[in-house]
């Protein structure tokens, strides 16, 4: 079961430090690990569930490693976030650098360039040339909650307009723009108000032309809503954990045109899609959308915890002096990681790779869904590909089977993850630094997973 370093892993960034192999010295999880989960079920909260139950020690390149000395494909980069590859050398360099220097002063009390120069980087990056302001947050929900506050005080209004399948993260305001109940919203209420859900476009499920699908949910806003009452809509441009769902072409101009016409603040919620997952810097560049505001997250700093909220100065302009902040927002150790973060997606091919990894998750997974009919659907772009698993008599969601094949993965020594509001997507997430050895390595356990289930 160990392969050999092969040359590719050895020069990517991230991966050198650790062999870039799948090994197996205990079952899964070994003693070591279950010691751990252990002492976790007696100290953590028990609603802080796992879906690996391993003890990490160290990552990078395509490998989790554990306490046990076991070496796990990572196909999930911890939810889309190590996309330049753990401990990436870069990050490593800039943060050790930081954490001598200084650590916190809180930029809205004493300012410094780290921060500047990430609103810099994300003004250049998101799509569209017109002039752009952005303000960082700490989490992927946060700068959500934010931009909602900034389209609410530019329009004067209130309504938010959110996506059947939606998710925009676990505080109030975010569970509201939600939509999967359990394990999510249930028992959490009441949420905030003025939030309504339309209509996605879901080619698979659907059969709707993006037109059609776009036209469905501007009658609902028009209809259930109007125009002159909504500040925002706000819609991820692939959805994240509602299953990578790819709207069909001609949705998100639909939305985006309407908006614009009716003085509505579109939001795109790339804190999944974003820095280079789809094989383009953000997901709205495949359908050449340009959105009002852009929020990012999760593959922005390495790892480190940052997110922002970029878009039209207008608009970032809008709120008060003081109206925007936070204690930790644009900390200086997850600026500079974030400044060496994009360094690597813009210098070291990053985006390119995440095509062409996507170019083999789709061949591989169309290959196996020529001979299976229990996967109903293979989508996605860029290294952001998901399979929908189905009960083919019934064309029936089949979460069982989705969370047997994720077990079987670990298992044997792959880190997957599932997705979907019935809980029967696989998405495949891995780091762009995985060795093209390791990526075929964690599919053939999959076929394999699959073959046995
Ligand atoms: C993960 C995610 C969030 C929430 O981010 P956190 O950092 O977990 O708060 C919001 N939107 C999308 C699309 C996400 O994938």
């Amino acid at each position: 079961m160990t392969i050999v370093l092969d040359s590719a892993s050895a020069t990517l960034p991230g991966g050198p430090g650790l062999p870039q192999e799948r090994r197996l010295r205990t079952s899964i999880p070994g003693p070591r690990s279950q010691e751990l989960m252990a002492r976790k079920s007696a100290a953590v909260a028990g609603g802080v569930g796992v879906a690996v139950p391993i003890a990490v020690v160290a990552a990078g390149g395509g490998v989790v490693v554990d306490a046990d000395d076991n070496s796990l494909i990572d196909l999930g980069s911890g939810i889309a976030v190590t996309g330049v590859g753990n401990a990436n050398p870069r990050v490593v360099e800039a943060v050790q650098n930081q954490v001598a220097a200084f650590t916190h002063t809180c930029f809205t009390i004493a300012p410094y360039e780290s921060y500047i120069a990430v609103a810099e980087a994300l003004n250049r990056l998101t799509p569209g040339d017109h002039e752009k302001r952005s303000a960082l947050f700490n989490s992927g929900a946060e700068a959500v909650e934010n931009a909602v506050k900034i389209a609410r005080h530019y329009t004067g209004r209130q309504a938010i307009v959110t996506f059947e399948h939606a998710y925009h993260g676990r505080t109030n305001l975010t569970l509201a723009l939600t939509a999967k109940n359990q394990p999510y919203k249930s028992g959490f209420g009441p949420f905030a108000p003025e939030i309504y859900r339309v209509p996605l476009s879901y080619p698979y499920r659907d059969g709707l032309t993006g037109a059609q699908a776009a036209a469905r949910a501007i009658t609902v806003i028009e209809k259930q809503i109007g125009a002159e009452n909504l500040a925002a809509i706000l819609i991820e441009p692939i959805q994240g954990e509602g299953g990578f769902v790819v709207p069909a072409e001609g949705f998100l101009p639909g939305l985006v045109d309407w908006a614009r016409n009716h003085d509505v603040v579109f939001i795109a919620d790339e804190v999944q899609t974003g820095f280079g997952r789809t094989g383009r810097m953000f997901a709205s560049e495949h359908e050449g959308i340009v959105p009002d505001l852009v929020v990012t997250a999760k593959g922005i700093a390495g790892g480190l915890p940052l997110s922002a909220v970029t878009g039209r100065a207008e608009i970032m302009d809008a709120p008060q002096v003081g109206g925007i902040g936070g204690t930790y927002g644009g900390n200086p150790l997850a600026c500079v990681a974030a400044l060496a973060t994009i360094e690597a997606y813009e210098s070291d091919g990053l985006v390119e790779r995440a095509q062409r990894i996507g170019d083999t998750l789709l061949g591989r997974l169309r290959g196996i869904q020529a001979r299976d009919p229990r996967l109903g659907d293979v989508r996605g772009r860029g290294a952001m590909v998901a399979m929908e698993l189905i009960d083919p008599a019934t064309g029936a969601p089949d979460a069982r089977l989705t969370g047997r094949i994720a077990r079987y993965a670990y298992e044997h020594g792959v880190i997957l993850l599932t997705a979907g509001t019935d809980g029967n997507v696989i998405r495949f997430l891995p780091p762009l630094t995985i060795s093209d050895a390791l990526l075929s390595e964690g599919l053939d356990v999959v076929a394999e997973a699959l073959a046995g289930a």
